[in-house]
């Protein structure tokens, strides 16, 4: 057995010399070279792959971060084409209530006017009747050319009475009045034609910007599948998550404070009720005793009335209001495959968002997914919640600001990743996180 290893290994040490003899020494090194030059190729291959993966994720980062710009500017242009068009239309309006101004002056003017002229004539008349200074008036009448010419012969005359040559300044001061303000009307109108127009322009502005939004989204939902994921990049969430310290400290000093005032309330009325049942008693007491002195004034006064109960504090879980007008037009749950972290609330037109609670405005911003949206703390009944009010038109409320219940918050928009006016609305029992891990069904704590 033994000797059989042996003869082996010598057989493959003399085969490995025997082979080293025939192949020349160049060309081992040439293969190995060869092989080395494999490794390095793979090698960089790696590299290469590696570094075209990053530029690829670089792409796509930087993709991102474009559409993300787009919206952001998107959603900033149609917010300032909107308030052009109402700055413009609030002129129009302007505009027109001043030629309704002028048009009304120039009617006082032009009865003030026919009347005179009237009166002139009642004059020239009378003075014809009466002989006196006639033929003067009557040659001057006759030789004037126009109103203006007429009014100037007439003032020439040093014969005219006094009296008549006020009625005629007058009577001048208004024509020209009159022209003027004509000539006033007819540049107002040319001015609110140029801005009718102005309008119209503003108009197809933010139309085309609409659509431009709306392709933008198209083609990120065919991109994406789906476009309430609402992701946000690391910065936004971890902003977020700093403010969200601030927010519950301040909130739980704002609950504090409220649940004090209420409990100072409560005791100031429980006061006032007792305070006014004994006057009661009293004024019941004395007025028995004066109808009847024989009663006895032992008898004991009525127990005071029981104080208010204190206002309904919101009990069980339904301890938000509705948001916004509009039916629900998206539930809470997985959808398309991804979970939706609230609920869409959706209708046209004017729709004002109000606070679900009161609370501390969290933050209030511009998010490239979320659009214009308000994340608020709230304290209630010693739990901490989050409401999002997400794609508003516009914000009316600001980080650290403390809210009621109702508060005013924005309206109903298409800001950030939306197709279409609508409200995303998410509550989260407890803090916000960016996986979204405290989001609950928002129907289970609606009233
Ligand atoms: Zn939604
Ligand atoms: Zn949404």
């Amino acid at each position: 057995m033994k000797r059989k290893i042996i003869a082996t290994a010598l057989t493959l040490t003399l085969g490995l010399s025997g082979l080293s003899a025939a192949i020349p020494q160049t060309t081992i090194a040439a293969s190995l070279d060869e092989q080395l030059n494999d490794v390095k190729k793979k090698q960089s291959k790696n590299e290469q792959e590696l570094k075209e993966k990053e530029s690829e994720l670089a792409d796509v980062h930087a993709e991102q971060e474009d559409v993300h710009a787009d919206i952001e500017r998107l959603d900033k242009e149609v917010a300032e084409t909107d308030n052009q068009i109402s700055t413009k239309e609030n002129e129009i309006n302007k505009t027109n209530e001043e030629i309704d101004q002028l048009k009304e002056e120039i009617a006082v003017l032009e009865d003030r006017i026919a009347e005179r002229d009237k009166l002139l004539k009642d004059r020239v008349r009378s003075m014809q009747q009466n002989g006196g200074g006639t033929v003067d008036y009557m040659e001057v009448l006759l030789g004037s050319k126009d109103f203006g010419d007429l009014v100037e012969r007439v003032l020439a005359l040093n014969t005219i009475a006094d009296q008549d040559k006020k009625i005629l300044e007058e009577h001048k001061a208004d024509k020209l009045s009159v022209e003027e303000k004509k000539a006033e009307v007819e540049d107002k109108l040319a001015s609110l034609q140029d801005k009718k127009a102005e309008l119209e322009a503003l108009k197809k502005e933010l139309d085309a910007k609409k659509a431009e939004k709306d392709k933008l989204m198209k083609a990120l939902e065919e991109e994406e599948g789906e476009l309430h994921n609402h992701m946000m990049d690391l910065n936004e969430s971890a902003e977020l998550l700093e403010a969200q310290e601030k927010a519950v400290q301040q909130e739980i000093k704002r609950a504090e404070e409220a649940a004090r005032k209420a409990e100072a309330e409560r005791k100031a009325a429980a006061k006032a009720a007792k305070e006014k049942a004994a006057a009661e008693a009293a004024a019941a007491k004395k007025a028995k005793n004066s109808s009847s002195s024989n009663e006895s004034s032992s008898k004991s006064s009525p127990a005071p009335a029981p104080a208010p109960a204190p206002a309904p504090e919101p009990s069980g879980s339904a301890i938000f209001s509705k948001p916004s007008a509009g039916p629900i037009t998206s539930g809470f749950g997985s959808r398309w495959g991804s979970m939706h972290e609230g609920i869409d609330i959706a209708q046209g037109g004017e729709v004002p968002i109000k606070a679900a609670a009161a609370g501390t405005v969290l933050k209030s911003y511009h998010s490239s997914s979320y659009g214009n949206v308000v994340f608020i703390t709230h304290s209630i009944n010693g739990q901490m919640y989050t409401t999002v009010y997400a794609h508003m038109k516009n914000r009316a409320v600001s980080t650290g600001q403390s809210v009621s219940a109702g508060t005013y918050l924005g309206s109903m928009g298409n800001t950030g990743r939306s197709t279409g006016q609508h409200l995303h609305f998410e509550i989260h029992k407890g803090g916000w996180n960016a996986s979204k891990s405290n989001a609950v069904n928002p129907m289970n704590y609606l009233r």
